[in-house]
Formats: C-alpha cells, sequence, structure tokens
C-alpha cells in the first residue's frame, strides 16, 4: 500500500496557468484539485484542468503514449525500439552529416510553447549556440508572434503590462478577438466575479462570431472579418474629434502621434460602419466605453493575432491605450492573453527565430555579443532564422534537410497542410520527441523519441500575467525503466554534447551544456535576464518552491511587478512609448465569385490543440461531440443543406468534408469550423489530390509581415453538399 501525495504543479493547457494539487499514489496520479493558494486561479479549475488525471491512467497511457525510442528503417515501415544511446547517436550522425555537408542552416528546430522554460532554454541554445543556426521556432509562432511584435513597436519590450487582478479594477473591459469564456475559462470566471462585484463594469466585445463571450457583453460589436485595424483607427478617430484624448499623457509619455493622426482622418464613422460592418452608435458608444472609463483594460487574444496584419491589429489597439493615457494605472492596459501555458517562457528565453535570451533582439548586434559572451561561444549567427511557416516551405524546397521536432505535431497545426507534409517528406531526415504516439507527425518521423510529460516533469512556466510557477513531478515516467520517456530539457542536452564531439568541439573545452538539473538551466537563464526588461535576477527556485512569482523582479526586489510603466517611462531609446501609424488592410484571401465564404477557426471549451490529451476522454465530448461547419441558417436555406448534412468544404488549398450545423453564432456569407480534429475525423484531399484533412487543409499560410503569424483565423472556401 501507498501511501496518498499531493504534489503542486501547474495545469499544462492554456496560458490562464491555473496551479493544480496533483494526487497520488505510488506511481499512478489519482486525481487533481485546483491549487487554493496559487494566485492565477484560487482553487478553481475548468473541465480540462479538472479532468488531467483520467488522461495520465494506466489504460490512456498504453494506448497513447510514446514510452521507448523507435526507429524506422524505411518511411512508411512500422518504427522499431531501440535504445536511448543508439537513437541519440543515429540523431547525432544524421545531423552532424547534414551539417557538415550542407551548413548548419540545413537544419532546423521547431518546437512548442507547451515545452517548459528549461526544455526552451537548452534548445534554444543548442541551435544558435553550438550548431549556429537561427533555425529554431515554434508553435508559439501561430499564437503569440504578433502580440510580441505589437509591444515591441509601441511600449518597447515584450512585456504585458497589466496582470489578472487588474480586471477586478476595470471600468471597462474590451475584449477584441478572443472567446475567453472558452479558451481561457477561469479568467472568465474572473471577469464574471468582476462583474457581480461591480454591476457598473462595462464588457465590450469585438468579434466575428457572437460567442459565449460575446453573450456576457454590454456591448457587441460583430464585425466582418479582419476589419479590426478599421475599428480600432475609427475610434480613435471619433477619440481626436470629441476631444476624448489624454493630451497630457500624450505630451508627456509618447511620441509619433502626428503620422497616426494624419492615419486616422480618413476612418470617418461612415467609413468604419462600411467596412467593419457594424451601426456608428456601436461605434461611438464603443468609443465612449473605452476613451471616457476611469479604467479600460483591453484584453485580447488569436482574432488579433492569426491575422496577415496582426501586429498592425495589436498596434492599432495599444494606441487607443496611449491616446487615452489607460496604460500604467490599476484596472488598464493593453493585456494580451496567451494561448499555451508557455509561450510566454519561450519568449522570455528567446526560442523564436528572431529572438535571444531575455528578450534581446537577433538583429541587435550588441545582444549577439551578449548571448556570445553568456553562453561561452565566439557568436551566435547573424543570419536571421526561419519562422515556422519559413521553415517548413524551406523543407519542402529542399533547403532543410533535417528537422528536430519537439512537442507538438504540425502535420495537424500548421496552416497549409498540404505544404507541410511534402516538407515531412522530403526532409532526409526527422526526429520527433514527443509524450505521445498518436500524433499525426509521428507518421512522418525517422526517429521517435519519447518525453515525459505533465505530473513527470520538473521546470517553471510562465502565464500571461508574466507569473513564473513551478511545473513539478508527481510520478515517475511509465514505460521502460531504462529506456522509458526522458525529460525533454535532457534530451536535448543529451543530443548537443554528443553533438559537441560530432562536430569536433576541442575536448578539453568544458561542454556548453553543464546541467545535471532543470535547475541549472534556469538559473543560467535567470543570469541572461539580467538588467533587461524581464529581469529575474532575484527570484529562485526554492522561492518558487514557496509561491509563483511575476516578473520583472531584479536582485534585492521583495516581490515581482504587478503592474508595468506606472511611471511613464517605457523602454524605448527615448523613454517613451511610440504611436504606430498601420493603415487597415484587407485579409489577405477575400472571399469572391468562386469562394464566397469566409471562414474562421477557433477553440470548442473542452478540448485542447490536436486533443492528444483531451480526446482520451470520453466526458469531454459531451460539449461537443463532432466536428461540424456552422453556418448560418439563411445561407443554409439558401443552399437547400439540411442540419447535418455532408458538405465539402473547399479552399484553394485543399477540401474536407463535415456535417453542417446551423448557427447564429456565424454572420451571413461566414462559416465556422473547429480547430481540434485532425485528418482522421475531416477527411479531404490537397488540391493537387494527396489526402490529408483537418481544418488546416483548407488554411492560409500568408502571414503577418512583421510577425511572421499566420492567417489563421481566415480563408476563404466554398461549400457545396457531398
Ligand atoms: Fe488549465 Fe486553462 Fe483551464 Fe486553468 S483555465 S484549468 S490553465 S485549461
Amino acid at each position: 500500500m501507498f501511501s496518498p501525495k499531493e504534489t503542486r504543479s501547474t495545469c499544462p493547457y492554456c496560458g490562464v496557468g491555473c496551479g493544480v494539487i496533483i494526487q497520488s499514489s505510488g506511481n499512478q496520479i489519482t486525481g487533481v484539485k485546483g491549487d487554493p493558494q496559487h494566485p492565477a486561479n484560487f482553487g478553481r479549475l475548468c473541465s480540462k484542468g479538472s479532468t488531467l488525471h483520467l488522461t495520465a491512467t494506466a489504460e490512456v497511457t498504453l494506448q497513447t503514449r510514446l514510452l521507448q525510442p523507435l526507429q524506422r528503417l524505411q518511411r512508411g515501415s512500422t518504427p522499431e525500439a531501440v535504445t536511448w544511446d543508439s537513437a541519440l547517436h543515429t540523431a547525432t550522425t544524421k545531423f552532424a552529416q547534414v551539417i557538415r555537408d550542407h551548413g548548419p542552416d540545413a537544419v532546423g528546430f521547431y518546437v512548442s510553447g507547451q515545452l517548459l522554460t528549461e526544455d526552451y532554454y537548452a534548445f534554444n541554445k543548442l541551435a544558435k549556440g553550438l550548431i549556429g543556426t537561427n533555425n529554431i521556432d515554434t508553435n508559439s509562432r501561430l499564437c503569440m508572434s504578433s502580440a510580441v511584435a505589437g509591444y515591441k513597436k509601441t511600449l518597447g519590450a515584450d512585456s504585458p503590462p497589466a496582470s489578472y487582478e487588474d480586471l477586478g479594477l476595470a471600468s471597462t473591459l474590451f475584449i477584441a478577438g478572443s472567446n475567453a469564456a472558452y479558451a481561457h475559462p477561469i479568467l472568465f470566471r474572473r471577469i464574471e466575479d468582476a462583474k457581480a462585484a461591480n454591476p457598473a463594469l462595462k464588457i465590450v466585445v469585438v468579434d466575428v462570431r457572437r460567442t459565449d463571450t460575446a453573450e456576457a457583453a454590454d456591448l457587441f460589436l460583430q464585425i466582418q472579418p479582419g476589419t479590426d485595424v478599421m475599428l480600432f483607427n475609427g475610434m480613435l478617430h471619433l477619440m481626436l474629434w470629441e476631444g476624448w484624448t489624454d493630451a497630457a499623457y500624450m505630451a508627456a509619455h509618447t511620441e509619433g502621434f502626428d503620422a497616426l493622426k494624419a492615419l486616422v482622418r480618413d476612418c470617418t464613422p461612415d467609413a468604419v460602419a462600411a467596412v467593419c460592418g457594424i451601426r456608428k452608435a456601436e461605434l461611438m458608444e464603443a468609443t465612449r466605453l473605452f476613451a471616457q472609463s476611469p479604467a479600460t483594460l483591453s484584453l485580447y487574444c488569436m482574432g488579433l493575432n492569426q491575422s496577415s496584419a496582426g501586429t498592425a491589429k495589436n498596434t492599432a489597439l495599444i494606441n487607443l491605450h496611449l491616446a487615452t493615457g489607460q496604460i500604467g494605472k490599476p484596472g488598464a492596459g493593453p493585456f494580451s492573453l496567451t494561448g499555451q501555458p508557455n509561450a510566454m517562457g519561450g519568449r522570455e528565453v528567446g526560442g523564436l527565430a528572431n529572438l535571444l535570451s531575455g528578450h534581446r533582439d537577433l538583429a541587435n548586434p550588441a545582444h549577439r555579443a551578449e548571448v556570445a559572451s553568456l553562453w561561452g561561444v565566439p557568436a551566435v549567427p547573424e543570419k536571421p532564422g526561419k519562422t515556422a511557416i519559413e521553415m517548413f516551405q524551406a523543407a519542402a524546397d529542399g533547403e532543410i534537410r533535417a528537422l528536430w521536432i519537439a512537442c507538438t505535431n504540425p502535420a495537424q497545426s500548421l496552416p497549409d497542410q498540404a505544404t507541410v507534409r511534402r516538407a515531412l517528406e522530403r526532409a532526409e531526415f526527422v526526429v520527433l520527441q514527443e509524450a505521445f504516439a498518436t500524433t499525426a507527425t509521428a507518421r512522418y518521423a525517422d526517429l521517435l523519441l519519447p518525453a515525459t510529460t505533465w505530473g513527470e516533469k520538473e521546470g517553471t512556466v510562465t502565464n500571461s500575467e508574466r507569473r513564473i510557477s513551478r511545473v513539478r513531478a508527481a510520478v515517475a515516467a511509465p514505460g521502460p525503466q531504462d529506456n522509458g520517456p526522458r525529460h525533454d530539457w535532457a534530451i536535448a542536452v543529451d543530443f548537443a554534447q554528443r553533438l559537441e564531439s560530432a562536430l569536433g568541439r576541442t575536448p578539453a573545452l568544458p561542454t556548453l551544456f553543464p546541467y545535471p538539473t532543470p535547475e541549472s538551466v534556469w538559473n543560467e537563464h535567470r543570469e541572461s535576464t539580467r538588467g533587461r526588461d524581464l529581469d529575474i535576477t532575484g527570484m529562485s527556485y526554492a522561492q518558487l518552491e514557496a509561491t509563483p512569482l511575476q516578473w520583472p523582479m531584479p536582485e534585492g526586489a521583495a516581490s515581482g511587478k504587478v503592474r508595468l510603466y506606472e511611471d511613464g517611462v517605457f523602454p524605448t531609446p527615448t523613454g517613451r512609448a511610440r504611436f504606430v501609424a498601420a493603415p487597415y488592410t484587407p485579409v489577405a484571401e477575400p472571399r469572391e465569385a468562386r469562394y464566397p465564404f469566409a471562414l474562421t477557426t477557433g477553440r470548442l471549451r473542452d478540448q485542447w490543440h490536436g486533443m492528444s490529451r483531451t480526446g482520451t476522454l470520453g466526458r469531454l465530448f459531451g460539449h461537443v461531440r463532432e466536428p461540424a461547419l456552422h453556418m448560418h441558417p439563411q445561407d443554409m436555406a439558401r443552399r437547400l443543406l439540411a442540419e447535418g448534412d455532408l458538405v465539402h468544404i473547399t479552399s484553394k488549398r485543399g477540401s474536407i468534408l463535415a456535417p453542417v450545423q446551423a448557427s447564429t453564432e456565424v454572420g451571413l456569407s461566414q462559416v465556422f469550423l473547429p480547430m481540434h480534429w485532425g485528418d482522421e475525423f475531416l477527411s479531404g484531399h490537397s488540391n493537387t489530390g494527396e489526402r490529408l484533412g483537418g481544418v488546416n487543409a483548407l488554411t492560409s499560410p500568408v502571414f503577418c509581415p512583421d510577425s511572421k503569424q499566420p492567417e489563421l483565423k481566415h480563408a476563404a472556401v466554398k461549400v457545396l453538399k457531398a
């Protein structure tokens, strides 16, 4: 008999970052409950978090987990078990050969916002410090890169200025492109609490769909897809016209307004109403509530970020905060919500193709020199790395020959699946480091390396409000004791140390990867933040054991900062925040006669990403049983479609089959499809006849020129009865 044990950790799903208490007995997780002391959730959990333990039963583990290293001797064959030593030897030999023959930029690493900060740090140093390529990007590119670019362009640093406690201090909540009720349920409970405690709180929601979040709004603006910039610029036009800007704040703390003022001159209420498809009275009311409220907090997410104008959408919204002084005070500020549990941690360690450790920029020679010095390497390469879409295009073109994919499923989640599948087939060598054996990407891997997952691994994550929480192991990994899953950071480190020898690094030199524990990795990351906007030199693992902490928290500080920019000083060369004059541009692929519907994609309440974890639980299908294309009843009637009819949904890239469902959540000429189901449920084909499926058979790889985040939220499609 084992005595029951409780281990405090963090939910692995979304960026709310709720604290959980894992209950276990022996080596079995038996239960989970919310951590009442965690400041993100105070004991609450949503349907996904509260069922985590059921995704870790022995039965589910057997059916879903990758339990030992596997190697495919031939593409398409059944992979065979190998030892860790053999697997890593093969990986090292292949990568070293490609690097020697074709240069360091012939390899690429595609990692994940699901990784812990320590994992991310090790991979980033491996690619940029050891191999000498910036070809490392992450699925956070699909999630948050527009928010990163937006913050940096306007405020000077990738630092969300507000905190969850501001929800209770705001007098207007301006929610744009976020269905928090589904995507961030515990945060939404806090919004409901704030409204209950203060009925005068006004909630304005901007979305193309009438979501559950929109249902909670005092004012809902159902805009046409991709027209957010026009709306925000129109709001600024009205603020100027009505005298609702804060001239004193602008004069003291901002710069660059003249160009923006000239730009918004033409964004008249008539023009905004016509482009956005809203009434002028709604525009006026939203503007008044934003500008005249004592404290306006805006919350935004994928509706702004996953767009070919993602950065412009972010900057146009932040412009409104700067113009009205709605920033740097309680209950106010532009607050981007992170989708994934550790997209923030990835940004902190610079785990993207254009970033370096400690929020440094690859394009900045001084930053490259600082990081090279920290790592003890001669230089960090200057050439920009390939971002997610570019990386898979480069692999499809034969430019990238070896791919290392960790903790993500690009064969389902990236747009334009036809290109992604071509890339995975054409790459000479594909390593997949994963906890789950069941993902679509696993079919393409030459080598499958089993990784530990939630409940088994140690490290840290950072949530949307800059709060770092500990992730703790409650049980040992399943699988053979000497050949089972390993921690992601440890796999990266073992591979890196082997590659050091294979690439001929002088044997007398100490390894660049001297890490016995995740804490030792984190300590190096901590040092890289010294003097930076996210300085965490005042934190330690020991302190995080006691309580999660927000950054910045420099050495000597007693606590982290709840709110940034309260002094009106911004981390720009002049200390002033910058207005950005970004004109409205339509979606990359407007509706047209052959593709008359605007498809948008999004989350369901009870599922997570590609469902490798949530899809194992029958009870999480109680909310929505199967994928369906949501279409307005009038559009269905016009096309003689009945509820449940199978339809072909076709874009310029591919076609899939799904049942249709009447929904007044979507506007006329718009359709919605959940993002979670892959090709085994939504079968289809590319426009050149290859079999593939899932919603991303349809979506477009066109990305924002600044953030390189693809427009996953919009594609033009036609819908025909099957
Ligand atoms: Fe987990 Fe997010 Fe739900 Fe919290 S809101 S329990 S972090 S999925």
